[in-house]
This record gives structure tokens, sequence and C-alpha cells, in this order.
């Protein structure tokens, strides 16, 4: 409740019940008023809060229904294309937000590679249904809750937390508790697009508008030279691709082959020295943000200490399927 009166404003009631219901496996938030099944709640068991590797479902499908007075009991989307990304993807924004204060950042890194990245991963590789692009979800789970989920953390990260949570807030204040004309992912994604700056306008058209997907690698792996004075050069090469699937058969096309289209990506990198691994990408010795506008880019940067490993997109911001070979391990 801290967590959600502080970035979206305050909770509309004086109260607020949690009610347990025997088995199913189920949460629904009414206004008030949130019925909780035992099985997804009160009998689940929440894991370790000090592993990091466990997943507490049991306290993020509370905040997802808490969330849901700020989001479907506030604002209410109009009845029509990307209506549910209002409801449920701004709500798995607000969980989130919730599990990270509560939890870590480690925790809800595991939390959104397992339920939101895989999510979305796993149903777009099985479903045969055609894939709108996110602000024109229908009622997909695999969107509306995963690829929503995602995006949403992806966006803060590049935007600033604060400016992102800012401008949903704005977007909630305008809307929120009000009658017709009920607002749109139009509305949501021009809130976003005012509040972040000029360089982000594309990436927030690939994760909104377009079905985008990001390749990284390394065509050169890294090789370190120690200099007089005891820094560290490290140099290699990356190799940066962004594909646009169609709606119709999500076939693929490089941005590089398309008319009128170039590479324009963000892209983070991290170093580190000791396996990224254990950490989920978290404690890295340096992290640099670079614009990429070429397939492959020469790098080399100047650090402190000897790195172990190289990772790129390390906090998983870019929407990538197979990100094995983001790491480099470079030998002593
Ligand atoms: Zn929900």
């Amino acid at each position: 409740m801290d967590t959600f009166t502080k970035t979206f404003g305050p909770y509309q009631y004086s109260q607020i019940r949690i009610m347990e219901f025997p088995y199913a496996n189920f949460a629904q938030a009414f206004a008030g008023t949130i019925p909780f099944s035992e099985n997804i709640g009160f009998a689940r068991n929440p894991g370790d809060p000090e592993d990091n590797e466990s997943v507490d479902l049991a306290s993020y499908v509370t905040m997802h229904e808490i969330g849901h007075q700020w989001f479907a009991h506030q604002v209410v989307p109009a009845n029509t294309k990307g209506f549910n990304v209002l409801s449920e993807g701004l709500t798995e924004n607000a969980a989130m937000t919730a599990y990270e204060e509560a939890l870590g950042w480690q925790k809800a890194r595991r939390l959104l590679e397992q339920r939101s990245i895989q999510g979305y991963l796993t149903a777009r590789a099985v479903t045969r249904n055609e894939e709108p692009p996110l602000a024109k979800a229908g009622n997909q789970q695999f969107l509306v809750y995963n690829k929503a989920s995602w995006v949403f953390w992806g966006l803060k990260q590049y935007m600033g937390e604060e400016l992102m949570q800012s401008a949903i807030r704005g977007f909630l204040e305008e809307y929120g508790t009000k009658g017709p004309l009920y607002p749109t992912t139009k509305e949501l994604v021009d809130a976003l697009r005012a509040a972040a700056p000029a360089h982000l306008q594309g990436l927030i058209t690939d994760y909104w508008d377009r079905i985008a997907f990001w390749q990284l690698k390394f065509s050169q792996q890294p090789s370190v030279s120690e200099d007089g004075s005891g820094k560290f050069t490290v140099s290699f090469t990356v190799n940066v691709d962004k594909t646009i699937a169609t709606e119709e058969d999500g076939k693929e096309t490089s941005v590089t082959e398309m008319d009128d289209e170039n590479l324009d990506e963000w892209i983070e990198i991290g170093f580190y020295t000791s396996d990224p691994e254990e950490t989920l990408g978290d404690e890295w010795i340096k992290l640099e943000r670079l614009h990429i506008t070429e397939l492959d880019t020469e790098l080399s940067f100047t650090l402190d200490e000897r790195p172990t490993h190289i990772l790129l997109d390390p906090r998983r911001l870019l929407i990538e399927r197979n990100v094995e070979d983001n790491v480099a391990k470079i030998e002593p």
C-alpha cells in the first residue's frame, strides 16, 4: 500500500479486505475487497526470502490484486483494443515495483525471468493466433500480463524509474475516477512519450507499436591488455540486430534490410569480476549504455580492475530470445 500510494497516488477507501475461499487457484480484485483462493495465496509456500532464486508468488499475486485498486478501479479503460493492457499491464508494473521494493532487485529480476520473459516467449512460440503489437493486444495473457510487464521493466530502466512512474501517475490523475471518455493505450503511450527524451521515442515505438526482437552477441571475443599504470583495456566487437515481425504471420525482417529504417539502438553492457550468472547480472563493476547504429561495432573500455566476464544487456531491457551468447568469459 505504501509503494502504490507513494508511486501512483492515494488509495480510495479506508480499509482493504483480503478474503480466503477454499480450493481454486485465482484471486480477483473488487473495490476494496479481494477474494483470494487458498491455493494461490494462503496455502502457498512463499519460499525463502533470502534465496534470490526463489519466486514468492503468494506475495506477488497479493501485490497484483492490490494494484488493481489503482488500475481497473481508479482508471477504467475504454472497451477497445489494448484495454486489458491498461488494467493487467499497468497492474503488473505496479506489482513488480512493490515486489522489488519489498524483496530486492535480484528477486524481482528472477520473477521477471520466470513469469514475464518466459511467459511471453513460450506462449508466442506455441500460439497459432496472430500476435498484435502490445498497444493493440486483445485478451492474450502473454501480451497483457507478460510482455507488458517486460516492456515496463525495460522502459523504467531506460527512462529512469521516477520519470516513467510519474508519467503513469499523471495518466491516472488525468483519467482516473472519472466517467467517459475512457482512455485507450494511445493515451497511455502518449503520456510515456511526453515524459521520455527524444532518443527513446524509437524504443517506445518498438515496445508498444511493433513486434520487435533484438539480437545481441559478440562478433569478436574480448581481449584485455594491462597498461603500465594498473589499468585494463578491454576490446571486443558486438553484433546488434533488430528484427520486426509482421502481425499476420510473424515473419521477421531486419531493420537493416527495410526502407527508411536504420539501427538506432541503446544497449547496455556490464563488466564483472565474477560470473554474472550468480547474481543474475547484478553487481557489475561498470555498466555502460551505448548508442549502436551498425551491425558490428568495435568497442574499447578502460577499467580499474581486470574483468572476468562481459554481459550484453545484463538487466534484460530488450526483447531478446536467445541470451546465451550475450556473455563472454575472459580468460586470465
Ligand atoms: Zn489482474
